[in-house]
C-alpha cells in the first residue's frame, strides 16, 4: 500500500472532495483507508431500555484509496508516491520534490 497510518491525505472524491485528514487506519486487503473526521456516516443505536432516547453516532467510514491523495509532509502538496532505494530499504517518495516520505 501507498497510503500509510498517521499519513495525511486529500479526499479526491465523493462528498468530502478536497478536504484533508490523518489516516488513522488501513485495510491493504480491500485497499482502503480510513481518515480522521471524514466521510463520515450516521449510525443509529438502538435503544436498550424502554423510555430511553436512541442515540445517533458519526463514524468514519473507509474511503477507497484511489480516491485519496497523499499530502507531501516535506512540500505539502498532493502528490503520487514512488518509491526509491535508501541504502537497501525501499522507501517511499514524494514524486514532487523527490524527498524521501517516511
Ligand atoms: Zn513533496
Amino acid at each position: 500500500m501507498k497510503i500509510k497510518s498517521n499519513d495525511k491525505v486529500k479526499i479526491i472524491k465523493g462528498k468530502d472532495r478536497n478536504k484533508e485528514g490523518k489516516v488513522i487506519q488501513v485495510f491493504p486487503v480491500a485497499g482502503k483507508v480510513v481518515v480522521e473526521g471524514l466521510n463520515l456516516m450516521k449510525k443509529h443505536l438502538r435503544t436498550r431500555k424502554a423510555g430511553e432516547k436512541g442515540q445517533v453516532i458519526e463514524l468514519s467510514a473507509p474511503v477507497r484509496v484511489e480516491n485519496v491523495s497523499l499530502v507531501c509532509p516535506k512540500c505539502n502538496h498532493t502528490t503520487r508516491v514512488g518509491f526509491k532505494l535508501d541504502g537497501k530499504d525501499k522507501k517511499r517518495v514524494c514524486r514532487k520534490c523527490k524527498e524521501f516520505i517516511d
